[in-house]
C-alpha cells in the first residue's frame, strides 16, 4: 500500500485487481445461469475500465441520455448492449436514445404509444411493479405506495403490440431470497404475458459479489424462469460491479476537541461520498474501529460548512495528526458519479491501481470545473 502516500488527495483509487475479481464471479454467474449482466452506469460509470468490463459483461444502461451515450461511446465500440431506462423521456432526446440503445424500457404503456414509432429498429420492453417490498430503505422501494416508478397489473390490461421485454427493479444491496420472492411476485401478477415476451429484465440490487451472496440460487433461479419461459434474462447490478473496488484516500487537516476529539479531513461526506448521508451508512477506514473500540476515538468530518458533513465516529490505535492519510473503503460505487462541488470544495482526482501495482492518474479536477458548472 505505498501508493497511500503518493497520491494527491483527496482522491478516489479503482482498485484493477478487484474490480476483475468482481466481474470474475459475475462471469462465472453468466457461463452457469445463462443469461446477460449489464453494468448500471448510475452506480460506477469509470469508463477507463469499461474495456476490462467488456471483457466480462454484456453491455450496460443508462438512466439518461448522457448515460446512454457514455455507454454508447465506451462500451458499444466492445460490441456490447446499451440498455436504457429512464421514468420519462423528454421529446427532444428521443430521437438521439433510440439510435443509441439497442433495448429501451419504458416506465409505462403510455409513454411506449407515445414514442414507438420513434423507436425503429429498438427492442422495447416496460418496466413494471410488482407491488412487493423486500427492504426497508425507503428511498430506495420502488415498490412503496404511490411508487412513481414501473407499471402496476392494475394499469396493464394487455402488453402493448410490440413489446418484447419486461423489466422491474425493486432491490437494494440484497441477497438471492429477495429475488426469488419478487420473482414470484412478478410472475404471479405478470406472469400471463411471460409467454410472449423475448426477455425479462430483473434489475440491480442484486448483491452478487458480496460473499455472502448465493449465487447458487441466483443461478438456480434464473436458469429455471429461463427454461420455463424461453426468454432471455438480463441482470443489470452497478454496485456488484464495483464493489469493495476502490478507495477514498484523505488527509487530516485539523485535529481540535469539543467535548471529544474531532479530525476535519480534506475528504466531504457531502461532497464526495452523498450516500454516507444519504443512504446513510458508515463507510469502514482501513486500520480503524468502532468508537472505542480501539485507543484513540475522533469524530471525522469534511471541511464543509454543513454542519451535518460528518464521516462519523472511529477510533485509532495511534493519535491522529495531521497531514496524516486515512484511506475509505469501497469507494468506487456511488461516488464519483454522485459527487459535486457544494461549497467550492474540489473534486476528488481519480486514480487507477493497475493489477501490477502501477498507480495512474486518469484525471485532476481544478477551479475549472467548478466554475464551468455554474454562470
Ligand atoms: C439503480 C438501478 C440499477 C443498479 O442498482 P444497484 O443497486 O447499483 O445494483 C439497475 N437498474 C435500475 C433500473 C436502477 O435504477
Amino acid at each position: 500500500m505505498d501508493w497511500i502516500n503518493k497520491v494527491n488527495t483527496p482522491c478516489y483509487v479503482i482498485d484493477e485487481r478487484r474490480l476483475r475479481e468482481n466481474l470474475e464471479i459475475l462471469g462465472d454467474v453468466k457461463r452457469r445461469a445463462e443469461c446477460k449482466i449489464l453494468l448500471a452506469q448510475k452506480a460506477y460509470s469509470a469508463f477507463a475500465t469499461y474495456p476490462l468490463i467488456a471483457e466480462y459483461l454484456d453491455g450496460c444502461t443508462a438512466s439518461g441520455l448522457y448515460e446512454a451515450r457514455l455507454g454508447y461511446e465506451e462500451m458499444a465500440k466492445f460490441g456490447r448492449e446499451n440498455h436504457i431506462f429512464s421514468p420519462a423521456y423528454r421529446d427532444k432526446e428521443f430521437n438521439e436514445i433510440s439510435k443509441l440503445c439497442g433495448h429501451i424500457i419504458f416506465n409505462n404503456a403510455k409513454q411506449y404509444e407515445k414514442f414507438k414509432v420513434r423507436a425503429n429498429g429498438v427492442s422495447c420492453g416496460i418496466r413494471v411493479n410488482p407491488e412487493h417490498s423486500t427492504q426497508d430503505h425507503g428511498i430506495y422501494d420502488s415498490c412503496g405506495e404511490f411508487s412513481r416508478l414501473g407499471t402496476t397489473i392494475n394499469e396493464l390490461n394487455d402488453l402493448p403490440e410490440g413489446i418484447e421485454g419486461l423489466h422491474f427493479h425493486t432491490l437494494c444491496e440484497q441477497n438471492a431470497d429477495a429475488l426469488v420472492e419478487t420473482l414470484a411476485a412478478v410472475e404471479s401478477k405478470f406472469g400471463k404475458f411471460f409467454g410472449k415476451i423475448k426477455w425479462l429484465n430483473m434489475g440491480g440490487g442484486h448483491h452478487i459479489t458480496r460473499p455472502d451472496y448465493d449465487r447458487g440460487l441466483l443461478i438456480k433461479t434464473v436458469k429455471n424462469i429461463r427454461e420455463k419461459y424461453g426468454f432471455e434474462v438480463y441482470l443489470e447490478p452497478g454496485e456488484a460491479i464495483a464493489l469493495n473496488a476502490g478507495y477514498l484516500v484523505t488527509t487530516v487537516l485539523d485535529v481540535f476537541k469539543n467535548g471529544m476529539d474531532i479530525a476535519i479531513t480534506d475528504a466531504s461526506a457531502a461532497c464526495h461520498m452523498p450516500d454516507v448521508l444519504e443512504m446513510p451508512y458508515r463507510p469502514n477506514i482501513q486500520g480503524s474501529g468502532m468508537p472505542n473500540e480501539k485507543a484513540f476515538t475522533y469524530r471525522l468530518g469534511g471541511n464543509t460548512c454543513l454542519a451535518g458533513d460528518i464521516i462519523g465516529d472511529y477510533s485509532f490505535d495511534h493519535v491522529l495528526s495531521e497531514g496524516e492519510r486515512l484511506v475509505f473503503e469501497d469507494m468506487a460505487i456511488y461516488s464519483m458519479c454522485k459527487n459535486n462541488t457544494f461549497n467550492g470544495v474540489a473534486l476528488p482526482s481519480i486514480y487507477l491501481l493497475r493489477d501490477d501495482g502501477e498507480l495512474k492518474l486518469l484525471k485532476e479536477f481544478g477551479y475549472e470545473d467548478f466554475k464551468a458548472r455554474l454562470s
